[in-house]
C-alpha cells in the first residue's frame, strides 16, 4: 500500500488538478490513500476569513466571496456544469462556514479558526474526488476526521495514537476493496465530540505519516514543485544540487534546523517503521526524486545550507551580574516555553545568555517584557541564521570573511552562524 500527498501548489487550479489525475492515472494497481492539501494558497484565504469574522471586519463577506470564486472558476476549468452534484457539495462546505460565522463570536480563536480553515482541505479533496470520477478514475472520498483523532488543542492538534491507529485498521482496507484510490484530507483531525482541529500549518505531510505508519504503507510520496530535496534552497543559493539520498538521521536533523521542504513531526514515524519517503516532482513525475530512508549516508554528501531570515538575537544576562546559573536558566527556559517560542540556537557564558529565535512580531515583544522583570535584555535584530549541515571549513571561513558574524557554533556534522541580515 503507497500513501500519496500532494500540496497546496500541484492543485492549485484546474490544469494542476488534471496534472494530479493523470499521475493518479499511472498507479491504477496499486492500493493508495492520497492525502491532499487545500488548494492554492485557500489556507491564507481562509485564515483571512476568521480573522475578519472576529475582528467584525466589514471585508468578511468580500473575503468568503474571493473564496467561492476561486474554487468556482476550478470547477469550471475542470468542466463541470452547474446541474453536477459537486456543486452542490462546494456549497455545503460554504454553509459550514456561514453557519459559524452567523453567530456572535462566542468560543475561543483557535476554535473557531480549525472549525472555518479545515473547509479549505474539504473543498479541495471534494472538488479532486469528483473529478478523478468524472473521468473514470474509480476513487473513494474519505472524511478524515472520522479516522484521525486527536485531542482539543485547537490549532495545534496531539494525535490520539492508538485510537487512530485502530480506526485506520478498521476502515481502511474495507474501503480498499471498494476501490484501490483513496482521497482524503491533509492537515485536518477531529475530537471525540466531533470538531474539527487543525495539526499545524503546512501539516499535510504529517497527516500523510499518520497514514503511512498505521498502515504500515510499503512507500510514502510527496509530490513537490522541485526536483527533491536540495542542498539549498534556490531563493538564497545558486549553487544547488539535488540530493539522491538522504539518511532518516539527517532529514531530521535537517527539517528540524529549518528546510521547509516536509515538516519537522514527518520523518521520525516513517523510521520507527522503516518506511521510506520519496520527494518527487508533479513537473516530471518519470524522475526518481529524492529517496529518504534507513541510508548509512546521504548522497551525495555535500555540504547542504539552511536559512532562516528574520532572527533576533536576544542577550540576557542578570541584573546585579551575577552568573547564568541553574536556577535562572531555569526561569529563563519557563519564559520562552509559556510562550511558544522555539529557540534556533544558544549560546552561554558566565554572565549573559543569548539566543536566536524568530522574530515574531506577536510573541517576541511579550517575551522581552516578560523576561525583563528578572534580567537585563539587550536583543539584535534584522538577522539570520545559517545552519550547514555536513560542512567543510573552508564553507564557514567563507561566510566568515564577511566579519560580521554575531555568534558561530560548530559540532562535528552542524555549523550554525548568525549574521546581519544583508549579507550574503
Ligand atoms: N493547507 C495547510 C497549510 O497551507 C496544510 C498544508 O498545506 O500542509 O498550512
Ligand atoms: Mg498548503
Amino acid at each position: 500500500m503507497l500513501v500519496f500527498k500532494f500540496g497546496g501548489a500541484s492543485v492549485k487550479d484546474a490544469e494542476a488538478v488534471k496534472n494530479v489525475a493523470n499521475i493518479l492515472s499511472n498507479y491504477k494497481e496499486d492500493k493508495i490513500v492520497v492525502i491532499i492539501s487545500a488548494m492554492g494558497k485557500t489556507t491564507n484565504a481562509l485564515e483571512l476569513v476568521t480573522e475578519a469574522y472576529i475582528s467584525k471586519s466589514p471585508d468578511l463577506e468580500k473575503y468568503i466571496n474571493e473564496v467561492k470564486n476561486y474554487h468556482s472558476e476550478i470547477l469550471n476549468g475542470l468542466g463541470f456544469t452547474i446541474s453536477d452534484p459537486i456543486h452542490h457539495e462546494v456549497e455545503n462546505s460554504f454553509i459550514e462556514i456561514e453557519w459559524v460565522i452567523e453567530e456572535e463570536p462566542s468560543r475561543e480563536y483557535n476554535f473557531i479558526y480549525d472549525q472555518i480553515v479545515s473547509q479549505g482541505e474539504v473543498l479541495s479533496t471534494k472538488i479532486i474526488s469528483a473529478y478523478l470520477k468524472k473521468i473514470n478514475i474509480n476513487n473513494t472520498w474519505l472524511d478524515v476526521r472520522d479516522v484521525i483523532q486527536t485531542d482539543n488543542s485547537y490549532r495545534e492538534a496531539k494525535i490520539n495514537w492508538d485510537l487512530t491507529e485502530q480506526l485506520m485498521r478498521e476502515k481502511i482496507p474495507a474501503l480498499h476493496n471498494k476501490s484501490n484510490l483513496i482521497i482524503t484530507q491533509g492537515f485536518i483531525g477531529g475530537t471525540s465530540e466531533n470538531f474539527t482541529t487543525t495539526l499545524g500549518r503546512e501539516g499535510s505531510d504529517f497527516s500523510a505519516a499518520i497514514f503511512s505508519y498505521c498502515l504500515n504503507a510499503s512507500e510514502m510520496v510527496v509530490w513537490k514543485d522541485v526536483p527533491g530535496v536540495l542542498s539549498a534552497d534556490p531563493k538564497y543559493s545558486d549553487q544547488t544540487i539535488k540530493l539522491d539520498e538522504i539518511s532518516y538521521h539527517d532529514a531530521i536533523e535537517l527539517t528540524y534546523y529549518g528546510a521547509t521542504v516536509i515538516h519537522p513531526k514527518t520523518i521520525k514515524p516513517l523510521e520507527n517503521k522503516n518506511i521510506p519517503l520519496r520527494v518527487r516532482s508533479f513537473k516530471s513525475p518519470a524522475d526518481k526524486g529524492t529517496s529518504i530512508a534507513s541510508y548509512a549516508s546521504t548522497k551525495p554528501l555535500v555540504p547542504c545550507f539552511i536559512f532562516k531570515p528574520n532572527q533576533i538575537l536576544l542577550s540576557i544576562s542578570s541584573r546585579d551580574f551575577s552568573f547564568i546559573a541553574e536556577e535562572s536558566l531555569s526561569n529563563i527556559y519557563r519564559s520562552f516555553a509559556e510562550l511558544n517560542v522555539k529557540i534556533n540556537l544558544m549560546q552561554n557564558s558566565a554572565i549573559t545568555f543569548s539566543v536566536c529565535v524568530d522574530n515574531d512580531p506577536f510573541k517576541i515583544p511579550q517575551l522581552i517584557e516578560n523576561l525583563k522583570k528578572e534580567f537585563n535584555v539587550l536583543y539584535n535584530e534584522h538577522l539570520k541564521l545559517i545552519t550547514i549541515r555536513h560542512y567543510y571549513p573552508s564553507t564557514i571561513d567563507e561566510l566568515l570573511k564577511s566579519g560580521a558574524v554575531l555568534i558561530e557554533q560548530r559540532s562535528r556534522h552542524t555549523a550554525q552562524l548568525v549574521l546581519p541580515e544583508q549579507n550574503k
